[in-house]
């Protein structure tokens, strides 16, 4: 288990991250295997897709009780069809997605946020705000979209964060989140990366929170070092703090003097920030080792990040939208299920060279069998948009093994999203 860098251009690099499992060529790209798999994919499809990374969620399979017949079966690797390397996080990020995400309907980013002041009036703990703050105009003129009052009061919140422990109700049971037991279950699941317990705050927590959250974050990952039992796993260190740099500078000089094999940027972002909470968040880290963008992918936010010096990211992006009949190619992102798309004889994206733009499936095929809810619909679309994926990658290292600043600019001016 090692980081090597292989080259820079500027503040971007190419790497190789080493784990029992291969080789990761840096940057690249986890694709999502939220139960161990990625939705709608034959075994086959993963021998010819060869996906270099791939993420699986500690909650998940905490909470279906699959853990343990990962655990008996030897592993993810052995349990399922995915043999080149696997994340697993922490199940952190649910903290976030089934208790204030879910509840206000709001992603990582804001995208109605216009500036810092947006996250004031809200709320300063992860009870429901007492009033109605549906579309609530900030002072900066940004309008927040949450859900009434009425409905927030009846929900009751199905997450319950303590300084020592993260008590979720799911599905009508209780469960429990510890740092160390979210590093036993990743133990168990035996990933080759693994990410240390955190608090995922939300773009409508205030400064006062996450100052609060920062530390039980802080000693979260202290205890995720010290449960660690097992070799051949890289653990993680999530560094937090919101869109405040203080904040992010802080958790990044404190998590990155931990002995850690790499780091994960986690939390929240602001849209028009993006590009400085990254830069805050890497400030304090070692460079010597990778950096995980957590929950990001986005084609503009990939160029963001990799420019700032991140080596890795995840999202549900490419194959959830490929599910969701959305196609990605060099004239941007179609939604093949339109109607424009009914006599177009066009290769989901020219020059492509996945399997099934070969095969001569064109946009008015693959049309069809979405509208008829054909399930091969998902799958071939899937296949399309992690080979998408993966292409953008490699044009990516291509570009910052160059050398030439001009032709990573290029790369990010031709991909039109
Ligand atoms: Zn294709």
């Amino acid at each position: 288990m090692s980081f090597l860098i292989k080259n820079k251009l500027g503040l971007a690099r190419t790497g190789i991250i080493k784990t029992a499992h291969g080789n990761v060529e840096t940057p690249n790209f986890a694709f999502v295997a939220t139960h161990g798999f990625i939705k709608s994919l034959k075994e086959e499809d993963y021998f010819s897709l060869a996906p270099e990374l791939t993420i699986s969620n500690t909650f998940h399979l905490f909470v279906t009780g699959k853990h343990k017949e990962i655990k008996k079966a030897g592993g993810l690797h052995k349990m399922f069809p995915l043999k080149n390397p696997i994340m697993t996080d922490s199940g952190g990020f649910q903290v976030f997605s089934l208790g204030w995400g879910k509840k206000h309907n709001i992603g990582k980013v804001d995208k109605t946020a216009k500036n810092p002041a947006c996250v004031q009036p809200v709320d300063k703990s992860t009870r429901p705000p007492a009033r109605d703050v549906s579309k609530t105009t900030c002072v900066a003129g940004g309008v927040r979209a949450c859900l009434p009052t009425g409905r927030l009061e009846k929900d009751r919140n199905p997450v319950k964060i303590l300084s020592d422990r993260v008590i979720f109700t799911y599905d009508g049971k209780k469960f429990e989140l510890t740092p160390r037991k979210s590093i036993k279950i990743q133990e168990d699941l035996g990933a080759d990366i693994i990410f240390a317990f955190d608090e995922c705050t939300s773009p409508l927590h205030d400064y006062e929170y996450n100052k609060k959250s920062l530390k039980k974050t802080h000693s979260w990952a202290k205890e995720c070092l010290k449960a660690k039992k097992k070799n051949g796993q890289m653990l993680y260190g999530i560094v937090q703090g919101g869109i405040f740099e203080n904040l992010r500078k802080e958790s990044s000089s404190f998590i990155g003097a931990l002995p850690f094999d790499g780091f994960g940027i986690g939390g929240s972002f602001g849209e028009k920030q993006m590009e400085e909470v990254i830069g805050w968040a890497l400030s304090g880290l070692p460079e010597n080792k990778p950096r995980h963008l957590l929950g990001i992918g986005a084609i503009k936010d990939i160029f963001i990040g990799v420019g700032k010096g991140i080596d890795t990211f995840d999202c549900v992006i490419p194959t959830r939208e490929a599910r969701h009949g959305a196609v990605y190619s060099m004239e941007g992102r179609l939604d093949i299920k339109r109607g424009v798309f009914e006599k177009d004889k066009k290769a989901l994206d020219k020059g492509c060279g996945c399997f099934v733009c070969s095969s001569g499936i064109k946009r008015k095929d693959l049309r069809i069998l979405f509208k008829e809810n054909i399930p091969e619909a998902q799958r071939l679309a899937t296949i399309h948009n992690i080979h998408f994926y993966k292409k953008l990658f490699g044009k990516i290292r291509e570009a910052i093994d160059s050398g030439k600043r001009s032709n990573l600019k290029k790369l990010e001016k031709h991909y039109k999203f």
